[in-house]
């Protein structure tokens, strides 16, 4: 349940202080130590997991629902313009901390936080592959 070596099970579980602004049973949502925004928030499982890809469905499902809440919340809070809700799941995918977290992330329309990628222009026969390999 608890990883000994995992500062967010320690900062979910209260044994290390944070700055939390919800807690429940199964989670703490604590704020960002090097937020994007002001309110950049992190949902935490109180139960350890890698990432969302080895996370149970329950914890996967309620994170989710909690996340949404949280960013309702935050963008009341802050009259920011939109909310990112994002998760990342291996250090290809930037994650830095190896315990599921979703972050939860005030947007402005002039802000200059950046999820940006080059789009690729794919042939019929890449996405034919695709269905092949994800159908
Ligand atoms: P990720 O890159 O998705 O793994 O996100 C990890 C996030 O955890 C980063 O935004 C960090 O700023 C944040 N973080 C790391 N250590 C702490 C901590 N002790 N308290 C609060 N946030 C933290
Ligand atoms: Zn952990």
């Amino acid at each position: 349940m608890i990883k000994d070596d995992c500062i967010f099970c320690k900062l979910a579980n209260g044994i290390f202080d944070t700055n939390t602004v919800y807690e429940d049973e199964n989670f703490r949502v604590i704020l960002d130590i090097a937020p994007a925004a002001k309110g950049h928030c992190l949902v935490l499982p109180k139960k350890h997991f890698e990432n969302a890809l080895v996370a149970d469905e329950d914890t996967l499902g309620k994170g989710m629902i909690l996340a949404a809440k949280i960013g309702k919340k935050v963008k009341e809070a802050y009259g920011c313009d939109g909310i990112n809700i994002v998760q990342n799941n291996g250090e290809a995918a930037g994650q830095t901390v190896f315990h599921l977290h979703i972050h939860v992330i005030p947007r402005y329309n002039d802000d200059t936080v950046k999820f940006e990628y080059d789009s690729l222009e794919l042939k019929d026969e890449d996405f034919k592959e695709a269905l092949t390999k994800l159908k």
